[in-house]
């Protein structure tokens, strides 16, 4: 009995009673005309609440409506009224012209705040060695932004395409969104093992694969994301889930779901 009650007041520790941070490192707001989806932020909000999610690194979906700009101008709105909760992450298509893209960094950044740069590989379709892969980590590099890579399914998902730019923007933090998705997993892996700067966000993961992680890189390169893009908000409580249920330590739960992402992030 008293073993159980222990595991019992654990699991409780990280996640809910004694106010452990938790900070979701990858939510997205606003509607997507390619996904068919949208994201309130009352739902956010409320999924937040239920789920006790201190604080979320807020992105535009893929195929923003009506626009990456005005998408990003609500989550500035969001980043004011609720200040400390939210934070705000850029995403752009690189292959719109040139001076709109570097306008829009230069706003975002400097009039918004905002602390990272989406390289969407999937959702733009971005090869992450093409000159407009290279533009999202110049502008990173510039603006001291956080890159975070979409990783797994599309064409250049695969987290090794990541090495070249790992090894010529030393100074970027880059956080591999999605941990190569199940599919590409050993890969990221490997490209964090090898490269300081590259940490793993775990949604889409196996809890299994997670604890994997944390005992190989250590739980300083990993960070919890949700990756909610939908009305309902179902992946804030099934991510979590899988931390809930991990048998590591109090330390390493509390970099997962908060440290790690406070660090890189600069929050
Ligand atoms: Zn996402």
């Amino acid at each position: 009995l008293t073993i159980a009650c222990g595991a019992f007041i654990i699991i409780h520790n990280n996640s809910e009673k004694d106010g452990g941070m938790i900070i979701d490192s990858h939510v997205h707001v606003g509607a997507s005309v390619t996904l068919h989806t949208e994201v309130e932020l009352s739902h956010l909000l409320n999924a937040m609440e239920t789920n006790h999610v201190d604080k979320a690194i807020v992105q535009p979906l893929p195929g923003a409506y009506p626009s990456s700009e005005k998408v990003h101008e609500v989550i500035h709105a969001m980043c004011k009224k609720y200040e400390g909760q939210f934070y705000g992450l850029i995403s752009i298509s690189p292959f719109l012209p040139l001076n709109q893209v570097e306008d829009e960094v230069k706003r975002c950044v400097e009039e918004f705040g905002f602390v990272g740069i989406k390289l969407h590989t999937f959702g733009h379709n971005v090869n992450p060695l093409s000159p407009e892969g290279d533009l999202i980590f110049q502008l990173a590099e510039q603006y001291k932004l956080v890159v975070n890579v979409h990783t797994g399914n599309g064409s250049f998902g695969n987290p090794c395409l990541i090495i070249p730019k790992a090894k010529e923007y030393e100074n970027v933090s880059i956080v591999l969104a999605h941990s190569g998705m199940q599919y590409f997993a050993t890969e990221a892996q490997v490209v964090a093992s090898q490269h300081q700067n590259v940490y793993l966000e775990t949604s889409w993961s196996q809890a299994e694969y997670i604890d994997g992680l944390v005992s190989s890189l250590g739980s300083n390169r990993i960070m919890f994301g949700s990756d909610v893009y939908t009305s309902n908000c179902y992946n804030l409580a099934v991510e979590l889930e899988k931390y809930r249920v991990l048998d590591i330590s109090n330390e390493d739960k509390n970099n997962c779901l908060s440290n790690t992402a406070a660090i890189v992030f600069g929050l």
